[in-house]
């Protein structure tokens, strides 16, 4: 993969894809500001360095239809802000006008797209679209992690239209956290697996058995393994047609030499409510009807010491439903236990690094992810296609 500190881009007009898909609130305020804070040294760099600036983004699902709620503007507004500079801005990202306005740019300038996601053309990766992109630049980079598991126009396809194309400082970040953790891990390299289903998660748990010293399994898929072993975990969330490939999973672990560990003990709850009533109980010991919502202390005392001497960490998924205080314990515990660990750290994106955050331990792991579908696709063992259409 091409990085961008081997192009010299002083002079020429680059087009960074960039991830401002912003989270934002009824008004069209920016909630949260994290994914541009992560592309600001790129984009300082690429000024300093002289280089004429178009960022590309997506934002929302727009679904092909120009609509003002989608609008990249306030992320214009806020990049402005923090670079304490001027950021241009065009409401289209193809055509004359953003052709003109790119042409009048001056070196160091920046100019920001309006959503490419206005076009269907984007996600059906069209080659013309692409071309079109491509059209307005020099230098394309790929700094958007978080889109860089799909096949699309601003990601991949528009790397066959333009001469020069390299990663980003993010992208490059990203990939190499994941595999430093992953292909020359300090061990014992844990891995702590949660979230909801079985079946998003199916693929990186069979990759995962490929190097893993230890895997702990909590949130709602430790009801799938669990049953798969006999226990009847009742009114939990159960994917019932996965329970031979759950059984399949522990068995080729204990073939491989790595202690998979389930959970002993569950918080049940009686309904799936942040007020519901809730006890902890023995796994087998399910009350009729009722739900596991997280890990109970015993289980999340046992993770956080499989944790503790770990030399590397791989997490991606909660223990539990972290978004309901009363059953984050789990989560908190087995989050403490990475935060205090001395290994190298590495959080997933998406549903993790939120629940990292929501547990304060965001800035006491060594990398969390800024994005959870590339950061999956990493974890199957999978190539991105937004990294491969750049060697
Ligand atoms: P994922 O995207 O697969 O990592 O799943 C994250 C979601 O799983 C979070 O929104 C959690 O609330 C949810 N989750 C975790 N544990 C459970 C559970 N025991 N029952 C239901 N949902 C759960």
């Amino acid at each position: 993969m091409k990085s961008i500190r081997d192009i010299a881009v002083d002079n020429k007009t680059v087009f960074v894809r960039v991830d401002y898909n912003l989270p934002m609130d009824d008004e069209g305020n920016i909630t949260d500001d994290n994914r541009i804070l992560a592309t600001l040294d790129m984009i300082r760099y690429l000024r300093d360095k002289g280089a004429r600036l178009i960022l590309a983004s997506h934002l929302g699902r727009p679904n092909g239809v120009r609509d003002d709620k989608f609008s990249l503007l306030p992320a214009a507004s806020r990049l402005s802000e923090l670079l304490e500079t001027q950021v241009q801005f065009v409401d289209d990202c193809i055509g004359q006008t953003v052709k003109e306005r790119v042409s009048a740019l001056e070196n160091g300038q920046i100019l920001m797209l309006e959503n490419l996601r206005f076009y269907n053309e984007e996600k059906k990766n069209d080659p013309t679209f692409a071309a079109s992109l491509a059209e307005l630049c020099d230098v394309y980079v790929n700094n958007a992690f978080a889109v860089s598991h799909r096949d699309q126009a601003s990601v991949t396809g528009i790397t066959t239209h333009v001469k020069e194309a390299a990663a980003g400082f993010l992208l490059e970040k990203e990939v190499r956290s994941y595999y430093d953790s992953v292909e020359n891990p300090k061990r014992p390299l844990v891995a702590v697996i949660g979230g909801a289903k079985v079946s998003s998660k199916l693929a990186a748990l069979e990759n995962m058995l490929n190097f893993v010293d230890r895997m702990v399994i909590g949130g709602a898929m430790a009801n799938t393994f669990l049953k798969s072993q006999g226990v009847d975990t009742k009114g939990s969330m159960i994917e019932s047609d996965l329970l031979d490939t759950a059984a399949d999973i522990i068995r080729k672990a204990g073939e491989k030499g790595i202690e998979l560990l389930l959970p002993m003990d569950l918080v049940a709850a009686a309904a799936f409510d942040k007020d519901a009533s809730y006890r902890v109980v023995a796994c087998n010991e399910m009350p009729d009807e009722w739900m596991a919502l997280d890990i109970g202390p015993k289980t999340a005392k046992s993770y956080a010491e499989a944790i503790a001497d770990a030399g590397t960490i791989v997490w991606n998924g909660p223990m539990g439903v972290f978004e309901m205080e009363r059953f984050r314990n789990g989560t908190q515990i087995v989050a403490d236990a990475i935060a205090g660990s001395r290994g190298f750290s590495v959080v997933g994106g998406g549903d993790t690094g939120l629940a990292a955050k929501i547990c304060g331990i965001a800035d006491k792991v060594s990398y969390i992810s800024t994005g959870g579908g590339a950061f999956l696709h990493m974890m199957e063992g999978k190539k991105l296609p937004g990294v491969a259409a750049l060697e």
